[in-house]
């Protein structure tokens, strides 16, 4: 799938384009956990979450050819924020295709990150066929989320980083959703450390790697709304890479309802000073709700984003704990 020398390189491609985030000792999780407990701060990531890695190194990844005519994506979300930027950075053009739904702030940051949008049809479907016609038509290279090897090495780049940082590494709890950030992670630590943990973590509501793993093929799970947001969607009925690798890589997934989310928001906040969104927040929340055993050695945390709408966060911190309702 990838080895560690497909990270090693990504690792000296995106040198330079990304952030190197800190990794902070919170004193009260360590407490709680019973073993040190770091927080790899990828909310602090340029663009708000650690998907620039990913999509810096496929475009750096391209031929130069290639990556003139530019790199396309339908994503709204995070991806498509990371891939605007890292396709300005480095000399290419991003477009992004989104369906007539999606609210006109997230247009217009897309827009001023300087990626190209083409506003299309009805639904995320559209958007997709968008994306497809432009790459038949314009020659651009579509680079999907998660499940690309080159995406799933720049994501690994965190794994790097946190063995330099904390070399006795015992436990890693990483936020899970098409797995590229778990299985990237996974790999770069578990090629020195075989016997360190990486347990995914995500919501209770539509965790489609679960219900993938349990089934032992991809399958399709609802989507209902939840704070965490960015760990919704399936993971592709034709997954190549990352459903493998989770599957073999993995030692446990945790699943969280949406009250354990809102309360890892929440300590982030006020305890750690830090804003995070409902996906960056999963691992904390399963510090906090005790659902990971006393590691025998430092344990890492990564918060992986901090796009949330202000509105909702400030709801969350002020105690409204479920906006989304039931589920508690
Ligand atoms: C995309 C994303 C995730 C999940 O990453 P996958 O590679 O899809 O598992 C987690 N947190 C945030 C903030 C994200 O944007």
């Amino acid at each position: 799938m990838i080895s560690l020398d497909d990270i090693q390189d990504a690792n000296r491609r995106i040198n330079g384009h990304v952030r190197r985030t800190p990794l902070a000792v919170s004193p009260s999780l360590s407490e709680i956990c019973g073993a040190s407990v770091g927080l790899k701060l990828e909310n602090q990531q340029t663009t708000g979450s650690f998907k620039l890695r990913g999509a810096t190194n496929a475009i750096l990844s391209l031929h130069t050819a290639a990556r003139k005519k530019g790199v396309a994506a339908a994503s709204t979300g995070n991806h498509g924020r990371a891939l605007a930027h890292a396709a300005r950075a480095v000399g290419s053009r991003a477009t992004i295709c989104m369906s007539k739904l999606v609210p006109d702030n997230k247009v217009f940051e897309v827009h001023r990150l300087g990626a190209d949008v083409r506003i299309v049809g009805n639904s995320q479907d559209d958007a997709q066929k968008e994306v497809e016609r432009l790459a038949e038509e314009e020659r651009f290279t579509i680079l999907p989320p998660f499940d690309n090897p080159h995406i799933v090495a720049g994501q690994a780049t965190i794994g790097v980083e946190i063995l330099e940082d904390i070399p006795d590494v015992n436990t890693v709890l990483v936020p899970l959703s098409g797995g590229g950030l778990a299985a990237g992670i996974a790999t770069a630590i578990k090629s020195k450390h075989p016997h360190c943990k990486v347990i995914g973590v995500s919501m209770r509501r539509g965790a489609a790697m679960k219900a993938s793993l349990d089934a032992g093929r991809p399958v399709e799970v609802e989507e209902s709304p939840s704070l965490a947001d960015s760990l919704g969607g399936g993971i592709g009925l034709d997954n190549q890479f990352t459903f493998a690798m989770c599957r073999d890589l993995l030692d446990d997934i945790v699943l969280l309802s949406e009250a354990e989310i809102a309360a890892g928001i929440l300590h982030a906040y006020e305890r750690e000073r830090e804003i995070v969104e409902g996906a960056g927040a999963v691992g904390i929340a399963a510090l906090l709700s005790e659902k990971i055993i006393r590691p025998a050695g430092p344990l890492v945390v990564v918060l992986s984003g901090r796009n949330v709408d202000m509105n909702l966060h400030r709801r969350v911190v002020n105690g409204e704990i479920d906006p989304f309702g039931g589920d508690k």
